[in-house]
């Protein structure tokens, strides 16, 4: 019953036509003594069609919140017009907040574009609602990994200007379209729109080169941005299956406690875009016979393609590309273990 007086106010959309006070200056645990909630920043440029960035759907995701910041310092964008329109979306700033990926009582903000159910549902059609209204130059979302992954871009179509827009960021390059709830694919309706993975949060490297890419996407000429022929130095990867543990599972990784229902290899974080031969052992299953599920993109279950038991052992079936293996036990619940890619042979297609 006392539940009741925690349900929280649906999260409203803040509208600003100019950039607050301060925004670029404050921490980011304090990011809510500037913006109250999720807040859409139409930011003057020199030229339209406006460029969208996303930042901090994942509120311990902080990379792309601070390139904004060191953009307009940089840029002095207070006082001077940016080089295009921005509209900028700060997502999740309750979590961002507290540092996590999300709070325990609300959904992942990247998995809200697509449905209706929720109030933030509601949040995130008012955003597109709003972004509908005019043309776009192109989407950029930016996140950052929990575990130990190469900067990368991701697409949800395979069309030419989807992969150059990815392709300045990053030579490796993943299409996925499922989870189809996440905001790059939502807006990849409207424009270019790619997802960037700038590796752990806070990495100087990751926020440089943030940074520097959006400062190329704002200046360079649509022509050059989408275009010319692709370099076909890509390394194009398709996300073919999801892999998840148990709910409520307790998972170890190296030296593991014996009460642990899964004790994954400790270097698993470095298997992410390798190829894993078969007969690989990524862990051992504790008493209750705790193992991994793989899930396709149509939604069907297909663990025993991958794994198989082996006297306890978690070992491949067949060759296998992961991504985003990570040793973070509350990102793992949160979202998943990892997922399972595919080389994509894309060049030959689009030309
Ligand atoms: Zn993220």
């Amino acid at each position: 019953m006392e539940n009741l007086n925690q349900v929280q106010a649906e999260p409203r959309l803040n509208l600003y036509h100019t950039i607050p006070e301060n925004l670029a200056d404050i921490r980011v645990e304090e990011i809510d003594s500037i913006l109250p909630g999720p807040s859409l920043i139409h930011i003057k440029g020199n030229v339209s069609p406006p460029m969208f960035i996303s930042v901090l759907l994942h509120g311990n995701e902080t990379t792309g919140f601070l390139a904004i910041q060191h953009l307009i310092r940089e840029l002095n964008l207070t006082a001077n017009p940016a080089p295009r329109d921005i509209i900028l979306f700060v997502g999740n700033i309750r979590a961002a907040k507290k540092g996590l990926r999300r709070l325990d009582n609300e959904p992942d903000y990247n998995r809200i574009w697509n449905g209706d159910n929720l109030p933030e549902h509601r949040l995130a059609k008012s955003v597109l609602a709003m972004l509908s209204q005019q043309p776009l130059y192109a989407a950029i979302d930016i996140h950052n990994n929990t575990g130990k992954n190469p900067h990368y871009a991701c697409i949800n179509k395979t069309d030419t200007s989807f992969i150059h827009l990815a392709r300045r960021f990053s030579k490796t390059i993943v299409y996925f379209t499922e989870p189809h709830e996440v905001i790059s694919m939502a807006l990849s309706r409207h424009c270019p729109s790619v997802t960037l993975e700038c590796g752990f949060s806070g990495n100087t490297e990751g926020f440089n080169h943030v940074y520097n890419y959006l400062v190329q996407c704002l200046t360079m000429p649509a022509e050059e941005l989408f275009g010319p022929p692709s370099n076909k130095h890509n390394d194009i990867y398709h996300t073919i299956a999801k892999i998840t543990v148990p709910e409520n599972s307790h998972l170890g990784f190296g030296n593991c406690e014996r009460n642990v229902d899964i004790c994954f290899r400790e270097d698993l974080e470095e298997l992410n875009f390798t190829s894993v031969p078969k007969g690989t052992k990524l862990g051992v299953s504790g008493r209750n016979g705790c193992s991994l599920t793989v899930m396709d993109n149509n939604g069907r279950n297909v663990t025993d393609q991958y794994f198989r038991i082996d006297n306890h052992a978690i070992v491949t079936r067949k060759e296998l590309i992961p991504s985003m293996f990570t040793k973070n036990e509350t990102i793992i619940h949160q979202d998943c273990f990892g997922y399972i890619m595919e080389p994509y042979p894309i060049d030959e297609r689009t030309r």
